[in-house]
């Protein structure tokens, strides 16, 4: 993608600000860079990727660009697996991203008329606060939730009449098939469902969308970068559009670092252009996704990338082919009588990988032809041999965070 002037404007003066700074991140980070001679975009691709260990190290505030008095928040990604990563906001910052978050329920359509359920978690991570802040500055109802307690999410569902869901794509499944379940649906009033957090299947999304009765829409976001709400999709389903006077998007081959051809699928790398309290220079977000060329049919002007395809450590090897979640996603859409849960074990026995399929087949289906047919597919689409097994719906668990659904027990 082609960064326009004013981007570059924006990062130079950046770059120059943070250089400048006594021992601050980016004056580490850049050393031996020589600012002066940035003088393009090409000169610009040149710079050292930061990464997410490179936030870790700098653990607790050492990101912090801004003197101690102005900044007014902090977040913190989870910190499962490893140090966790604050991120400190100034004043600023928490008005960007407000800023950013209205616009993207204007992108789905929500107005102020709206009544809108957070479902995702408050506290130190990013999601909660960032869906609220985002509702208020739209003037919309905000129903603060946060997650679980399923009896008293559907309840306020109902009295306070929500009409649009924020939730994660496994918890909207898992409301969505209590909502059935207890046969209550016609004293339900959402509208719209905003999905965050994780990549989820086009079968997923139309099962939760028949069973609520929704138009689903899928929101971005990172908490290095404010969190969500910096891309969204509209009512057209063709990608998400991202905010281009706030941050500069390229895609990377995540092998080589280099740029692949607009269209192609590499890594997400962001740039913040105007984040005040940790900004950030060619941040790695590991996500995998594509630019999606010309205009949106919803007349919305800002570009498009995909939605997410997958994580690049999700990327896994089977018998020497690379596998990305998303495809397996695109088989259990093409076959029949299967719902979107699945897991995959991937053992390694006799010398060689044996990748076994385990997914929900809907009532009634024969179970073994549907087996030979995810055979055939995985043969046909992916190129490789695999063992598939049909379980009942309802078998597979169901999880209220990011589901996994890949467990490689080979190392
Ligand atoms: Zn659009």
């Amino acid at each position: 993608m082609k960064m326009t002037q004013t981007q570059f404007d924006q990062i130079k003066e950046q770059i120059v600000r943070l250089t400048a700074m006594d021992r601050s991140f980016y004056q580490k980070k850049f050393e031996g860079v020589d600012v002066d001679a940035i003088r393009s975009q090409s000169d610009f691709e040149k710079l050292p990727f930061t990464n997410k260990s490179d936030l870790r190290e700098a653990y607790p505030l050492g990101l912090q660009a801004v003197p101690d008095e102005e900044i007014v928040r902090i977040h913190s990604s989870s910190g499962t697996t490893g140090t966790p990563v604050v991120i400190p906001y100034t004043r600023q910052d928490v008005q960007d991203w407000a800023e950013m978050f209205k616009r993207c329920y204007e992108t789905a359509g929500i107005t102020n008329r709206d009544r809108i359920q957070i479902t995702p978690g408050y506290g130190l991570w990013t999601a909660g606060i960032g869906f609220q802040t985002g509702a208020e500055l739209l003037g919309a109802m905000v129903v603060p939730m946060g997650p679980g307690n399923t009896d008293k999410q559907i309840q306020m569902m109902k009295d306070l009449k929500s009409t649009v869901l924020c939730a994660t794509s496994s918890y909207a499944l898992l409301l969505a098939e209590e909502i059935t379940r207890r046969g209550v649906r016609e004293e339900i009033c959402l509208k719209k469902g905003v999905i965050g957090s994780e990549r989820w299947g086009e079968k997923m999304r139309r099962r939760i969308a028949k069973e609520l009765g929704v138009a689903l829409y899928d929101i971005y976001g990172l908490t290095e970068i404010y969190g969500p709400g910096i891309a969204m999709s509209c009512d057209y389903e063709c990608g998400m559009h991202y905010w281009t006077d706030y941050l500069y998007f390229e895609i990377i081959d995540p092998k080589t670092g280099e740029q692949v051809p607009d269209g192609e699928i590499g890594e997400l790398v962001i740039t913040t252009l105007r984040k005040q309290g940790a900004p950030l220079i060619r941040y790695r977000t590991h996500d995998l996704t594509r630019f999606l060329p010309g205009e949106c049919k919803c007349g919305n002007p800002y570009p498009r990338i995909d939605t997410l395809i997958g994580r690049t450590d999700d990327m896994i090897k089977v018998k020497g082919v690379n596998i990305f979640p998303g495809q397996i996603d695109e088989i259990l859409k093409e076959a029949e009588g299967v719902s979107s849960e699945y897991q995959v074990m991937i053992d390694h026995l006799n010398g060689r990988d044996i990748m076994t399929l385990f997914v929900e087949g809907e009532s009634g289906v024969d179970k073994s032809k549907v087996e030979t047919e995810l055979k055939y597919l995985f043969k046909a689409r992916i190129g490789i041999a695999i063992a598939a097994q049909v379980v009942g719906i309802g078998d597979l668990p169901r999880s209220e965070k990011k589901s996994t659904r890949i467990f490689d027990n080979r190392y």
